[in-house]
């Protein structure tokens, strides 16, 4: 597994990767004209589902349920236009209920050019369900989003980021181009098995869950300052422009979009386009793109 990433993104030996990773000059990546670093803005649009209890029951208490619903009512409309001034394109992981509860928030993202990748039905993890009932939640979830969006996703984000053993083989089966809910890689990947599906790396430091997602059932983990979210992501911004690599951030519309996150999230979005050569990009132009570097490689590499 290492070795094939080695070769697909770095273009270096196995030895080398990890001095290389650490010190200039960096590697050639495979992001457009040269670019430096590949940026996606994520959006896991939970809405109320993340409130019920238990998961995928539909009930839950009216602070967490009203909570949830701010996301697609009020956040996804300030976020639309963020990014229309900001001229980026974001993708967004939707549960298939909420696209049927919210269609015209769901399908406004649509209209704009956003991606719409699947994240489940009701928000149940993969890990939590049987391996008939997960396959029948993939295809609903493809055949509603596409319904109600106007394309098939391509891509999958597992309700926190939790799979079961066959959820990688699930998503390939449905053809799709992308996972984006592992940790273990720095860099976005080819997987071996199954062949051909591309990985985007996700970590918890680039989510504004931890930071934010306050719920008063517990009153045991504290509200963090937006201001401390901009320096920590900001530093996460520099170390991935250093390796050349891929920004891949995740928020959820019902945290990111109160006021005074919103406005650090465009004071970020400012800070970042400083740099030179900035790709931002949906996820799945970045899993295009890595796919097709494999490709390339592996043409290179075979017998004449
Ligand atoms: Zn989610």
């Amino acid at each position: 597994m290492l070795a094939l990433r080695v070769l697909v993104l770095a273009g270096l030996g196995v030895a080398g990767v990890a001095a290389a990773e650490a010190e200039a000059p960096a590697p050639e990546r495979p992001w457009p004209d040269g670019a430096a670093i590949a940026v996606t803005l994520g959006f896991d649009v939970d809405a109320d589902t993340v409130w019920w209890d238990p998961p995928g029951s539909g009930r839950g208490a009216s602070d967490g349920i009203s909570q949830g619903r701010y996301g697609p009512r009020v956040a996804v409309p300030k976020l639309l236009a963020l990014l229309a001034r900001h001229g980026v394109h974001a993708t967004f992981f939707v549960p298939s209920w909420v696209a049927e509860t919210y269609p015209e928030t769901i399908r406004s993202i649509a209209a704009a050019g956003h991606e719409i990748g699947a994240h489940g039905v009701k928000h149940v993890s993969p890990s939590q369900l049987e391996l008939a009932e997960e396959r029948r939640v993939m295809r609903e979830s493809l055949q509603v989003l596409e319904r109600i969006s106007g394309a098939r996703p391509v891509g999958y984000r597992a309700p926190s980021w939790s799979l079961s053993e066959a959820t990688l083989r699930i998503a390939a089966g449905e053809k799709l181009l992308y996972s984006s809910n592992l940790f273990d890689a720095d860099l976005p990947y080819v997987h071996e098995d199954p062949a051909g599906l591309v990985e985007l790396p996700v970590s918890w430091v680039l989510d504004d869950a931890p930071f934010f997602w306050f719920d008063a059932a517990g009153w045991d983990k504290p509200i963090t300052s937006a201001a401390s979210v901009h320096a920590i992501w900001m530093e996460e911004f520099e170390a991935a422009y250093a390796l050349r690599g891929h920004f891949n951030l995740t928020m959820h519309p019902q945290f990111i979009g109160r006021p005074a996150r919103i406005r650090m999230l465009d004071r970020f979005l400012r800070s970042i386009e400083e740099f030179e050569g900035v790709w931002f990009a949906t996820a799945r132009e970045v899993a295009e793109r890595v796919r097709d570097a494999a490709a390339a490689q592996t043409a290179a590499r075979a017998p004449r």
